[in-house]
């Protein structure tokens, strides 16, 4: 409010009782003055001009009162502000809200006339009420900032409060001018978050002008780049620069040139030579005319991460137990020696070793014990090769080594036979003392192959005939072994294909008794569908599961097959009698067996009493203690044991009398000539009889003619299964079979 003015509406007695009041009073002013600006009225004025005003003055004057008693209405209009008269009690006089109502904390009809502790929170309202006196004690402006709700939203304001010197009803009046500044305050807060930011950051951050000079620089860049931020702050020093190599400037200084922008991994070199993989990112920054104004470097510490990733890839490439490359590295690393042997035109071995027995290893002292074995037999094979050969693990108990360097056939067998000698030493692992040998097979580059898979397949096969010969031995590579081996790893593929594909199906053979013709039982045989293997008799493949590991896979299979059907047949209410399922000697010896088929058992809800488990008379004499305890846990929950192709295994029956079986099967090889044969005769006769008195049931395998049975009805014997009878049944023929004996 201008004073002058006030003064000159008090001259003209025209005292002002509200700001509309005052604006009429300007208005009559006006015209007064220029009514009489004759000069008459201005010595009129001036005469009692207490302010004593030139002419100049008063033209001047009414040219300013013209303009503000034309405008002031829209000044206030037009402002962002709000404008309150409040007198000194806290009454509210006069608001100016033009506008501006949404920024009003109660609507403008609320407020006049009404005091500020009508409207405002006591707290609230004292502020309001302390600034008003201070305003009218100090006579000058205040002004302060606050926090209102409007519409559940906090908004912020600032008031500058001072005295108008215009008196309603005698009582001094202040003026208040609101502004709001929530979105200030937003941006205030942004700022503010962004410069924590950048204090706080992990990242490394810099900025430098267009003259290169640094202008603003982070603790975590400082820390980087090891500098104090007086050395660098206000500089154009460029730290950053000297620690990235040449080639790497180069490319960062194109890709600025013509995207003004760069990120990458870089390596960073710190003055004491120590490096740091760091994550660079450069953007350079134009201005609205376009030209290049500030640059940012942010950069990110990815030493950890790398070391992580590292580690990720070594996990990814190498065996936990022994730490050695694994298969995928070894593949990788052979790749590289033969294309560098390819290049110096030097010779190679690739070295397959096998550690003997080790599956036995297992079995007997536990997968604690074999895994320490595992390692002993590893730390010895990386003391005795050379710095420049590469040594991995395969799987299991199969160790790749690759020799390069080597001068000739002669040269890797002197190496092959230093391994044989150290590695027959035998294992002492915690109590025990375990004997140890291994068998190895070489292949040479390039006489046996050039590509990495021929050369491990070569070594590989050459390994394998030492297993043939007799284990604990070596034996290169050659032609003649192919055909032998080739046989054995392409039933060992069928047989993974078979199991990876579901190829197997289980047939049922149907047993059956001599005296009333009934069905007794069954015998599960397997049979496989690859095309691979269509001609290979199903013990041959036993055979090569048990000696690649493979016969796991292929018991769990059989059973899971067997108990799956049993559960089907027991739906259909049919009783199957007795499912008799072979062992082989590693199944047998299985420390998971017991277990196995206990979980399948309960998958299925049958009972083991519908088992019977049929060991070969060989297997049964040279059965290790975890068999003899297999068979013990497996009789004691009610599954019945027979003893197969009796007679072929030289041993007596007397022999078998301890182990309490319930079954004995007289081999297919006494049965064929029976009618011919007077000493097969005397032998199954015999069989049967000694058999039976020491309570076991005998069956007769192998029955294919009517002349065979009646010979063995003739001895006595129990049951007989064979082709006379019926071929061993699919699960669907096996169902028809099951009902019809039903009905
Ligand atoms: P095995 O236990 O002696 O099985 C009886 C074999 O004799 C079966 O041959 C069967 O088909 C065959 N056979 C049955 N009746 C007659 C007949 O009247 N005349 C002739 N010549 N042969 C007959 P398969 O199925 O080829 O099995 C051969 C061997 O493979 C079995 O001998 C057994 O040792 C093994 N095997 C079969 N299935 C399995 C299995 O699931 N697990 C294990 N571990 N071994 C199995
Ligand atoms: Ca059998
Ligand atoms: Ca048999």
């Amino acid at each position: 409010m201008n004073q002058l003015l006030l003064q000159q509406l008090k001259y003209v007695g025209l005292e002002a009782k509200s700001l509309t009041e005052h604006s009429k009073a300007m208005q009559q002013l006006l015209t007064l003055i220029s009514e009489s600006y004759d000069g008459n009225a201005c010595s009129q004025i001036l005469s009692n001009n207490p302010l004593y005003l030139t002419p100049e003055q008063i033209n001047q004057l009414y040219h300013q009162l013209h303009q503000e008693a034309y405008s002031l209405e829209e000044m206030i209009a037009v402002t962002p502000d709000l404008i309150f008269i409040v007198d000194r009690e806290g009454k509210y006089i006069h608001v100016f809200s033009q506008g501006k109502e949404h920024m009003l904390y109660t609507p403008k009809e609320q407020i006049i006339g009404h005091y500020i502790s009508d409207i405002f929170d006591p707290l609230m309202a004292e502020q309001f009420e302390q600034i008003i006196q201070r305003v009218l004690t100090s006579k000058q402006l205040q002004s302060i900032e606050y926090t209102l709700p409007i519409q559940n939203e906090p908004h912020y304001f600032e008031m500058r409060a001072m005295p108008t010197g215009v008196k309603v009803d005698g009582v001094t009046t202040v003026i208040a001018i609101v502004r709001e500044i929530t979105e200030q305050k937003k941006q205030e807060h942004i700022s503010r978050l962004i410069a924590t930011v950048f204090e706080e950051a992990t990242e490394g951050m810099m900025i430098k002008n267009s003259n290169r000079t640094v202008i603003k620089i982070n603790p975590a860049m400082l820390r980087i780049l090891e500098v104090k931020e007086e050395e660098i702050l206000g500089k154009r020093l460029d730290y950053l620069s000297k620690m990235i190599l040449p080639e790497i400037k180069e490319q960062i200084t194109q890709a600025l040139h013509r995207d003004n922008h760069w990120q990458g991994e870089v390596q960073l070199q710190r003055k004491d030579k120590s490096t740091l993989l760091v994550w660079l990112s450069i953007d350079t920054l134009q201005d609205s005319s376009g030209a290049l104004n500030n640059t940012v470097f942010i950069l990110t510490d990815i030493s950890k991460i790398q070391k992580q990733r590292d580690k990720m890839k070594h996990l990814a490439t190498h065996d936990s137990l022994t730490k050695l490359p694994n298969r995928s590295l070894l593949y990788d690393r052979l790749e590289h020696s033969i294309a560098s042997m390819q290049r110096n035109g030097q010779k190679g071995a690739v070295i397959f070793l096998d550690l003997d027995h080790f599956k036995d290893i297992n079995d007997t002292y536990g997968h604690h014990v074999g895994d320490l074995v595992l390692q002993e037999f590893s730390h010895r094979l990386q003391h005795l090769i050379r710095a420049s050969d590469t040594l991995g693990r395969l799987g299991g108990d199969e160790f790749l080594l690759i020799a390069e360097n080597i001068k000739d056939r002669q040269h890797a067998q002197m190496i092959i036979k230093k391994l044989l000698t150290h590695l027959k030493e035998p294992f002492c692992i915690e109590q025990w003392e375990i004997e140890s040998s291994v068998s190895i097979g070489a292949a040479l580059f390039p006489h046996d192959g050039e590509t990495t898979e021929a050369l491990i397949h070569a070594a590989d096969q050459a390994m394998y005939a030492v297993k043939k010969q007799g284990r604990n031995g070596f034996e290169f590579y050659s032609h003649k072994l192919s055909y032998f081996s080739n046989e054995y790893f392409s039933i060992r593929g069928a047989i993974k294909r078979a199991l990876k594909e579901d190829n197997f199906e289980v047939l049922y053979q149907p047993q059956f008794s001599l005296y009333d013709g009934s069905l007794t039982g069954m015998e599960v045989l397997l049979r496989c569908h690859d095309s691979m293997v269509a001609d290979i008799p199903i013990s041959r493949l036993i055979s090569i599961a048990e000696e690649s590991g493979l016969i796991g896979g292929i018991s769990q299979l059989v059973l899971k097959k067997s108990c799956a059907q049993i559960k089907a047949w027991h739906k259909l209410t049919l009783d199957p009698i007795k499912v008799a399922v072979n062992l082989s000697r590693k199944e047998l010896s299985s420390p998971t067996l017991v277990e196995t088929i206990k979980e399948n058992l309960a998958t299925c809800c049958i009972g083991p009493l519908i088992l019977e488990f049929e060991i070969t008379e060989t297997i049964l004499m040279k059965s290790s203690f975890t068999a003899q305890q297999n068979i013990k846990a497996l009789r004691e929950i009610g599954c019945l044991f027979s003893i197969d192709d009796f007679g072929t295994g030289f041993s007596s029956l007397s022999n078998l009398k301890e182990f309490d079986l319930d079954k004995l099967k007289i081999d297919q090889s006494f049965i064929r000539d029976l009618h011919e044969s007077s000493d097969d005769r005397i032998i199954v006769s015999a069989t049967i009889k000694m058999a039976q008195q020491l309570g076991l049931t005998v069956l007769a395998e192998g029955v294919e003619t009517l002349q065979q049975k009646e010979i063995l009805e003739q001895f006595g014997c129990d049951e007989v299964q064979g082709f006379l009878y019926s071929k061993p049944l699919t699960g669907a023929e096996m169902t028809q079979l099951l009902q019809s004996q039903k009905s």
